[in-house]
């Protein structure tokens, strides 16, 4: 039974909860670390800094993920960059300036200490990383570069061309083989999660299985951590990696975790659009090319089907220019997504399927040379010619909204556990610092000051009262947990159909796309209540899964992921009907100002909505828990970037 939800924030002025946090906080002293077992599931940049971090303070660290190297974490995808704020550009940032702007870009739907910490560790981050060598971009003289992302006035985003998360990535891989040599962290890559053991209402190990051999595993653990990342890929197209998924967190959530604002999802305004019904997949266009990249529309939609460079300027609708003067073309994410599927709704898109603007980079080529673009966004322009077949410096990208992110996550309080003693829940995993709308850049500063500057504080608070707690693999638990997993594979292998994997999802994400995407409202929520169990029950009775459990079998592995998304689809759209408010990403369409943007409701919904399975292992009606938010330091408005 949960009670009351508590945060645990330190009491205290706003800028020194952290540091006194620290100082009160219980410690492992070092002998004693190498007697603690600490599982981290997930080697992007959340779970990779982690564990190459409790490995350097000495704890025995075993790290699980499905990728064949903790290289291949979705997490290299990343694109445009971090933020932190250094300052270096003198233009006015500070630690309030990036809190206030993370606040206020989450439309005020994040906790305010959360929030101030991630906002003061960012600036070690950088330092951190390059002291390994990251290569950020440089100014002539030596200087960091920074460039600006959407929500904010001031450049303090730090960048690698457009392969920030890559570069971050090697960094942070790195600094865990130097721990997997020094024989602190062992590795287990190609192996998933599929359950955690709770013993006496602790996170006390997971079961796993070999994805090359089938072998069904149990690992015991003093702590379990959550870097499992985020579950945009329940829409199916996304511009995710085609392996993220909600099982992990899911599968958590079925033994008690709870979880927070699932309907919580970010639409990314640059994305290429999507070209057929066959496609598995979206590709993103970083918001960095927003710097220099002007967002258009035909004024006319008799003039949409002409060639861009036959329409004048007065011809065309800088839509993001003229709505939000002050913020123009970087806009937030979910601002600038809602304008575009605005003047397409009106019939002025462009592209084949009208479901496109522009993204025009003459301007800055006249202004800059096509060198400087080159330099600074190559990589993107490659991947859009390779993709598109166009040359975008030398005709505008066309770009559409695409799921992209999701804040939602597994619920924390401040030391990033869950309400599950012992699990602890890093990165895109958990819901804790965004609110209702991430902004640009700031999900690696998000996963990297959980990784190396929060949990390796906040982990030791809870070890310190489990010294010789750790159960064994013959706890009935772990027997439970293992013929659990086991029946599951078993009856996804037995419905023996005829109806595609890839089929199910694609209706699935469909559906979520229209009733519960980019705007959503009580009556298509209701629809897709309906639809989503028929769907399911469609899946149980007809899923064709070739092949066998103790094998490599993709096929199994993918509907093990499909399976939970879903359930879990339910439990998005259970969230989005019962936050009867717009804010950030989540556009009810029946709450908006005479502009259209979204109306929040401050009185009755500035809290978090965290869920609590009720279903014994059945599906059934979660019971909400209403976490208050409370604004000491901020003054919530209307969130305007005009
Ligand atoms: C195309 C793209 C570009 C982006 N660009 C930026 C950007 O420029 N700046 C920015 O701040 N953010 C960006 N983001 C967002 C950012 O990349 C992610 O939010 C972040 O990398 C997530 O990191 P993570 O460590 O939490 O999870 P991930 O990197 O997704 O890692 C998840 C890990 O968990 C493992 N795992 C998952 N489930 C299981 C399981 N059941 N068993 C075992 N292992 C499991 C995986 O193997 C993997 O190791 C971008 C996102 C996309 C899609």
């Amino acid at each position: 039974m949960i009670g009351t939800l508590d945060a645990k924030i330190p009491s205290g002025p706003l800028d020194r909860k952290w540091q006194s946090h620290r100082d009160h906080s219980r410690l492992v002293s070092p002998n004693n670390r190498r007697k603690f077992e600490i599982i981290v599931v997930g080697s992007g940049l959340a779970g990779g800094s982690a564990a190459a971090t409790l490995g350097e303070l000495g704890y025995r660290v075993k790290c699980f993920c499905f990728q064949d190297s903790p290289r291949r974490a979705h997490s290299i995808a990343a694109q445009g960059g971090i933020n932190a704020a250094k300052n270096y550009q003198n233009d006015g940032d500070s630690v309030y300036r990036l809190f206030y702007d993370t606040i206020k870009g989450g439309d005020f739907r994040s906790r305010e200490a959360n929030v101030y910490r991630l906002a003061e560790v960012s600036n070690l981050i950088i330092d951190q990383c390059v002291e390994q060598g990251v290569p950020f971009a440089r100014e002539y003289g030596g200087l960091l570069a920074n460039r600006s992302f959407g929500g904010a006035q001031v450049s303090r985003t730090f960048y690698a061309r457009g392969q920030t998360g890559q570069q971050l990535l090697l960094g942070c891989y790195q600094a865990l083989c130097r721990q997997i040599a020094a024989g602190t962290v062992q590795m287990f890559p190609q192996t998933e999660m599929l359950d955690i053991v709770v013993v006496d209402g602790h996170a006390k190990g997971i079961i796993t299985r070999n994805l090359l051999t089938g072998k069904i595993d149990k690992y015991p653990a003093d702590a379990v951590v959550l870097a499992t990342g985020g579950y945009g890929n329940a829409f199916y197209l996304s511009t995710n990696a085609r392996g993220c998924n909600v099982t992990a967190t899911y599968r958590a959530y079925k033994k008690g975790a709870l979880f927070a604002n699932p309907c919580f999802t970010q639409i990314h305004p640059t994305c290429i659009p999507q070209s057929g019904d066959y496609q598995s997949k979206l590709t993103l266009m970083s918001e960095s090319l927003r710097n220099d990249g002007r967002v258009w529309v035909p004024k006319r939609k008799e003039d949409c089907q002409k060639p861009p460079d036959q329409l004048p300027e007065q011809d065309r609708d800088y839509y993001l220019e003229r709505k939000y003067p002050s913020f123009g073309n970087l806009a937030p994410r979910d601002i600038s997504s809602r304008a575009a599927k605005e003047v397409c709704d009106e019939g002025r898109g462009v592209g084949p399927s009208g479901r496109g603007v522009y993204l025009d980079f003459a301007d800055a080529i006249k202004r800059l040379g096509e060198d400087t673009i080159r330099e600074r966004y190559g990589n993107l322009f490659e991947i859009y010619l390779k993709i598109t077949g166009e040359n975008a410096y030398k005709m505008p990208m066309r770009i559409y909204p695409a799921v992209h992110y999701t804040m939602g996550g597994l619920w924390v309080d401040y030391n990033l556990m869950s309400n599950l003693p012992g699990l602890h829940v890093i990165g895109e995993a958990n819901f804790s610092d965004h609110g209702a709308n991430r902004l640009g850049a700031s999900a690696l500063m998000q996963g990297l000051a959980d990784g190396y500057f929060i949990l390796p504080y906040t982990l030791p608070n809870y070890l310190a009262g489990q010294m010789g707690k750790r159960p064994s693999t013959d706890h009935a638990e772990f027997k439970k947990a293992e013929t659990d997993v086991r029946a599951k594979i078993d009856n996804i292998l037995r419905v023996n159909g005829n109806r595609s994997l890839d089929s199910i999802h694609r209706e699935l994400g469909a559906l979520l796309w229209n009733k519960c995407g980019m705007a959503r409202n009580a009556e298509g929520l209701r629809e897709a209540l309906a639809k989503i169990p028929e769907l399911r029950d469609e899946f149980w009775r007809t899923v064709r899964v070739p092949g066998k459990g103790q094998d490599f079998n993709q096929s199994l592995e993918r509907a093990g992921r499909v399976a939970d998304f879903l359930e879990f689809a339910e439990l998005m759209c259970i969230d989005a009907l019962e936050r009867d408010e717009s804010c950030g990403g989540h556009f009810r369409e029946e709450h908006q100002t005479p502009d259209g943007e979204a109306l929040r409701d401050d009185d009755n919904f500035a809290t978090v909505f965290a869920w609590e399975f009720q279903g014994n292992g059945q599906i059934a009606a979660p019971k909400l828990h209403r976490e208050p938010l409370h604004f000491e330091t901020v003054h919530l408005a209307q969130r305007s970037y005009k």
